[in-house]
């Protein structure tokens, strides 16, 4: 999984970011801003008045989750349940190497709504993590 996404790793520089793979096909990618980690102002309990309240706000706001914003993406671009999908969610520091990307509580929340197939996330070690 690490080396799947090591192309995409290389083009960034200190963001959070989040993969949805369906098999080993890269469905989409979320990022947000590396200064703030907010606490979604959402956090419903439907997912579906989840994904239709985000997705107006995709397109420039930083106040949205990597995983949010990857979610709307994969949502947008198939039709492919999200028990089907795997999300990957990385941390890259300023020296560029790995951060704690353990989702937040409201992406945690969405995850478990979402049922995602399987979740990973790097630890502060550089190592990925099953969720
Ligand atoms: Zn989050």
């Amino acid at each position: 999984m690490a080396r799947a996404i090591q192309p995409e790793k290389q083009e960034l520089r200190s963001f959070h970011v989040s993969f949805v793979f369906h098999n080993n096909r890269l469905i989409s990618i979320g990022q947000n801003s590396p200064k703030t980690h907010p606490i979604n102002r959402r956090n419903t309990n439907s997912r579906t008045a989840e994904f239709v309240d985000t997705g107006s706000s995709i397109g420039g706001t930083k106040q949205t989750c990597s995983e949010l914003s990857a979610f709307v993406k994969a949502k947008a671009r198939s039709n492919i349940p999200f028990n089907k999908l795997t999300l990957v969610n990385v941390r890259l520091k300023v020296d560029g190497t790995t951060g704690d990307s353990c989702p937040c509580r409201s992406c945690q929340s969405l995850i478990s709504h979402a049922g995602f197939k399987k979740v990973f996330y790097t630890s502060k070690n550089g190592e990925f993590v099953r969720y």
